[in-house]
């Protein structure tokens, strides 16, 4: 066994949303010392081209199946010391991770994974949107509903949304009619905010849209989204326009935490 191959790694490096700034400081240091990247589709193509070294192998997976893949970053990882693949937002978000580790943890090649910006956090800051509020929802759920990969018992749409906390919803742009009948199933109102962001941080392509439960299919087709789209449901949208914003406990002049104690007229002292 030659000495590359008892130190090659392949690491799984989320891109970000798109927008080629979004990748960490990690991920593009890796990305430059690649011998080979391997990237999920049009969506990180120009993070990988990017930060590339001239030498190294570019691929587009966009035509591979999963035993493709597999042999490409294998016999990559046998090459180069370092083989990225390189994939949208977080690795381990609806990115079929495992899937892809498992055969190289059975060929014996090391792996790491380096989080990435997912799509859900791009598509609140887009909305200038907090997911979570005091006193409103301090609870997230990324979830989908059905479509072709079935979902798990309790997981329906229609029953996480009973805690009526914030929903981003990935791959279900094209099932906007299963999104309302579960929502009003689980008891949100036809006037409830509904925020859609397409290419969230897409420099020059991004577009937030906002409507409610009863307009989204409606919205949707006017705008010609059906694609790339994240759909977050929440108590919290809009709060920026809110006059009666609860104020988190944080920042509160009364009250005392590690780095800061409340004086006794309430006044902090940091
Ligand atoms: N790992 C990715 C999700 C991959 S699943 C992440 O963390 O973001 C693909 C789904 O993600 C799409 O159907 C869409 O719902 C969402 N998505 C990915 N990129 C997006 C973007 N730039 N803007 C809005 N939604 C996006």
């Amino acid at each position: 066994m030659s000495v590359r191959e008892t130190t090659s790694k392949v690491w799984f490096v989320g891109a970000g949303p798109g927008d080629p700034e979004l990748l960490t400081v990690k991920g593009q240091r890796l990305i430059a010392e690649a011998g080979a990247i391997l990237f999920a589709g049009s969506l990180v193509s120009e993070a990988a081209t990017k930060w590339a070294g001239p030498d190294c192998e570019i691929q587009d997976s966009k035509g591979m199946d999963l035993d493709a893949i597999n042999d490409w970053l294998i016999s990559r990882a046998r090459r180069h010391a370092c083989v990225v693949r390189l994939q949208t937002g977080d690795p381990g978000l609806y990115g079929a991770l495992i899937e892809m580790v498992q055969p190289l943890d059975e060929a014996g090649i090391e792996i790491g994974v380096v989080p990435g910006v997912s799509s859900a956090m791009a598509s609140a800051a887009a909305g200038v949107e907090s997911m979570t509020l005091p006193e409103v929802t301090q609870t997230v759920i990324l979830t989908r509903v059905e479509g072709r990969t079935p979902m798990p018992e309790g997981e329906s749409l229609a029953e996480l949304a009973r805690h009526h906390c914030t929903l981003c919803l990935f791959l279900s742009i094209t099932l906007l009619k299963k999104v309302q009948s579960e929502l009003y199933a689980a008891g949100w109102s036809e006037d409830a905010p509904v925020l859609v962001v397409h290419k969230a941080s897409w420099p020059g392509e991004e577009r937030v849209v906002r409507t409610t439960l009863a307009d989204l299919r409606e919205r949707c087709r006017a705008e010609k989204i059906n694609s790339q789209a994240m759909i977050i449901v929440s108590p919290t949208l809009g709060a920026r326009q809110w006059p009666q914003l609860k104020k988190s406990k944080l920042y509160d002049k009364t009250f005392s935490h590690r780095f800061r104690k409340a004086d006794k007229t309430g006044e902090a002292v940091s």
